[in-house]
């Protein structure tokens, strides 16, 4: 039997476009190509880039040009493809770029350039399909674009409207992930709380029994499969306080990701972003009643055009009040094509990345103050790498590459993807250092 040609893959970005990425492999997989690790020993490579801020472009166009320099046959895809004259220009030799969320087109160029091996062994490919993260976790993506418009954010034009997937079919993507040993499902989209809105809420079926298109309704279906539920990208509507009694309940973990961007009314109406910091603080407090354990991350942009140092400091107040567990910030980047950019009062680029580094060190403060609290106490986590002298592992406060980790000594007999109970002995500003107190493979 012939060799199968082989496919290099560089996978740049967000978790979208990683879910991107795992579904091409998964792809060129079912087709009989093999997936080459380095660029010598593949016949072309295929790019996916990002385009979300300066930095990813030049990330991205850097990346490509390795690949061409490395190997000469690139396919170019991802949001920084949905400019193709800027990977054009500076890359002329690339053999086809396409769009983010462009399987089809990919294969295509993939099958103009490097013909499609026929053998039906090969086009064997597990169910759950080819992922790259570890095994016991998975990225599980429920919509592609976005019906918002965000002044800072070019993501709409790049990925289109909200599509939702149907609910029945990711359902099936979630049993089967389950099935292939993932213990923790991450929802992700670019609005995981509109789901199902572009489908009126569409009743869909798994197993034969009803289900509406909502996310409340799937994260009460995920609940039935017995690993962790983690949601991403959750846009701060009112009706997301639905999810929070599950949370309670324990049937999905408490922990909810709301990114709310900013805290001044003004700023946020600039931003055409909802809600203003006194009702994020509402909404906060009241979500902590019902779930007192319940872990906050959310992202913000400092120095947006126009951004007064009151108002800067009125996020800064916010953030005190609110003690959030999980913090991301962004220096507002001028991308192109943002509305943004064409307010008046772009700050610069100093200014901006000042304010970040403020709020970036008001927020160790609060991380540590949160942290410190969880000292004494026992832990459920699941453990991400184990190594002779000590594990890293995650617990319901944790997403993978986001968020702090707990370090474990004492491991035992741990390994990935194993359960643990620890206790927490020490904390920093992002992790916990605990002792495993008992470990097996427990149901989740
Ligand atoms: S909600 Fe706003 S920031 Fe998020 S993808 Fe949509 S437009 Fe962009």
């Amino acid at each position: 039997m012939a060799a199968p040609p082989k496919v290099g893959f560089v996978s740049l970005g967000c978790p979208k476009a990683l879910v991107d990425s795992e579904g091409i492999l998964t792809r060129l997989r079912a087709e009989g190509y093999a997936i080459s690790p380095s660029y010598d020993g593949a016949d072309l490579v295929v790019v996916n880039t990002c385009g979300f801020i300066e930095s990813a472009v030049q990330e991205s166009l850097e990346a490509i040009g390795e690949a061409l320099a490395e190997n000469g046959r690139v396919i170019v895809t991802g949001c920084l493809g949905a400019k193709g004259d800027v990977v054009r220009k500076a890359h002329p030799k690339v053999l086809a770029v396409t769009g983010p969320h462009a399987l089809e087109e990919v294969m295509t160029a993939v099958h103009e350039h490097l013909p499609k091996p026929h053998d039906p062994f090969t086009d064997l490919v597990p169910p759950q399909g080819i992922k790259l993260t570890p095994r016991h976790y998975a990225y599980l993506k429920i919509s592609e674009g976005c019906n918002h418009r965000c002044t800072f954010c070019i993501i709409p034009s790049l990925r289109g409207d909200l599509a939702s997937r149907p609910i029945g079919e990711v359902m099936r993507e979630a049993e089967n992930l389950v099935e292939a040993g993932v213990k923790e499902l991450l929802v992700i989209s670019q609005d995981t709380s509109a789901y199902g809105v572009d489908l009126n809420y569409r009743t869909g079926f798994w197993d034969g029994r009803p289900l509406r298109t909502r996310m409340a309704d799937l994260a009460v279906a995920l609940s039935e499969l017995g690993v962790w539920v983690r949601l991403h990208y959750v846009y701060p509507y009112p009706h997301v306080d639905e999810v929070i009694p599950l949370m309670a309940e324990g049937r999905i973990l408490p922990y909810i990701d709301v990114p709310f961007q900013h805290a001044s009314r003004r700023i946020l109406k600039l931003m055409k972003r909802p809600a203003s910091g006194e009702d994020n603080l509402e909404r906060i407090r009241a979500w902590r009643k019902i779930c007192p354990d319940i872990t906050i991350r959310s992202t913000f942009i400092a120095g947006f055009p126009g951004e007064t140092e009151d108002e800067f400091r009125e996020l800064l107040e916010f953030l005190e009040e609110a003690e959030l567990d999980r913090v991301g910030c962004f220096a507002y980047s001028p991308v192109e094509g943002a509305k943004a950019n064409e307010l008046p009062g772009a700050l610069p680029g100093e200014v901006r990345e000042e304010r970040r580094a403020r709020l970036m060190r008001l927020q160790e403060k609060i991380s540590a103050r949160r942290l410190k609290r969880k000292v004494g106490k026992t832990l459920r986590v699941l453990v991400d790498e184990a190594k002779p002298e000590g594990a890293r592992a995650r617990s319901a406060a944790d997403a993978p590459e986001i968020d702090g980790v707990v370090h474990i000594e004492g491991v035992g007999k741990l390994a990935p993807g194993d359960w643990a109970q620890v206790k927490v002995f020490r904390s920093d500003t992002h992790d916990l250092f605990a002792r495993a107190v008992a470990s097996r493979r427990l149901a989740a």
